[in-house]
């Protein structure tokens, strides 16, 4: 049987005319299903009991379920997904300044193998569908309610996986968490965030993506990134800038760049050189990320070498953020989503 959810708003009208239903009927499970997250079609009350049953008989809900929770003492929360076939793959909520922002995955695992991220040490084990990114929209969602009294107000694609690599699920999973029909958030509340996959930063622009793009650029010297992050070596820097500029060329976007502050790999005042270098062709904001020690053996920058860093930047006129980690004290923080062999389906 198919999931109802993996079939098409015309797939499902369809069927419901052929059950001797009304058209209007196919707006209402919609509702049920993209703006209320139903799990079950027992929930569907506005249906008659005898479509309820026609429902059930007919489709499935694959279900995505909360495994576990952890809360740190900031009051960011880490939430293992389970989803239908046992994977895992994690989300986390970070309230801050009357915003509640939710970092989602959008692959279980990551077939990138980045130096610094425990998400790399998992391999590829799958892509997430687009309705199991919703579920850990929806499902986060209903938490930070809870929790903090208030909807999630923006979402970051920056958890587990590489979103450019499951482009389509990705998009989809926008659409539906953008569309008026269903939780109609802003696309200017959402950011993806990519390691700089240069074909689908193209295909971004265009395609008009509406939402944020952020770069997780971490070196703007070739052979430095190429050592720590492999999938470089097919997606040179020269190329990322051409698509980026390309990219803002189609959007006018401004580029965020983030930047994990790495002791003695990518924190001189050459590498803040190479970065300006690198941001000459389109118009960017610069996130300093602060670097959460895993077993990866990289260090955090020190304090002296980030201000000098942002001091070379700042007199470059460029404008420069510090992201103070989350949640470090249950490993939410970037970098830190893995889950461990054992774990694995
Ligand atoms: S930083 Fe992103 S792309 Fe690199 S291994 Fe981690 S999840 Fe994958």
């Amino acid at each position: 049987m198919n999931d109802i959810r993996h079939i098409s708003t015309d797939e499902l009208t369809e069927f419901l005319v052929q059950e001797g239903e009304q058209k209007f009927r196919a707006k209402q499970v919609y509702e049920w299903l993209w703006k209320r997250g139903a799990g079950t079609f027992a929930e569907m009350t506005n249906l008659s009991a005898a479509l309820r049953q026609k429902l059930a008989e007919n489709f499935t809900f694959q279900h995505t379920e909360i495994a576990a929770k952890a809360v740190s003492t900031d009051g960011t929360q880490k939430f293992i997904f389970r989803l239908h076939d046992g994977a895992q793959v994690e989300g986390v909520l970070i309230p801050s300044g009357g915003r509640v922002t939710a970092c989602i995955s959008s692959q279980v695992g990551c077939a990138l193998h980045c130096a610094f991220c425990a998400t790399g040490t998992m391999g590829f084990i799958r892509n997430l569908h687009f309705s199991e990114i919703f579920d850990q929209f929806m499902l986060m969602d209903r938490q930070a309610r809870f929790a903090y009294d208030q909807n999630i107000t923006n979402i970051v694609y920056m958890g587990m996986g590489e979103p450019l690599l499951n482009y389509e699920q990705v998009m989809e999973s926008v659409r539906r968490i953008t569309s008026p029909a269903g939780p109609g958030l802003s696309p200017a509340r959402i950011t993806l965030s990519t390691v700089g996959i240069v074909n689908g930063i193209r295909r971004l622009a265009d395609d008009g993506f509406k939402p944020e793009v952020a770069i997780s650029l971490h070196c703007a010297d070739e052979l430095k990134r190429r050592a720590r992050m492999p999938v470089t070596e097919h997606q040179p820097l020269s190329q990322l800038r051409e698509a980026l500029a390309y990219l803002h060329e189609k959007s006018g976007k401004r580029i965020t760049i983030e930047y994990l502050m790495l002791k003695d790999w990518n924190d001189s005042v050459e590498d803040a050189r190479k970065l300006f270098r690198f941001c000459t062709a389109f118009p960017v904001k610069i996130n300093l990320i602060e670097y959460n020690a895993t077993d990866s053996g990289f260090q955090p920058s020190p304090e002296a070498n980030m201000q000098r860093f942002i001091d070379f930047l700042e007199s470059k006129n460029m404008i420069v953020n510090v992201r103070h980690s989350r949640g470090k004290d249950i490993d939410a923080a970037c970098g830190q989503l893995v889950r461990s062999a054992n774990q694995r389906p």
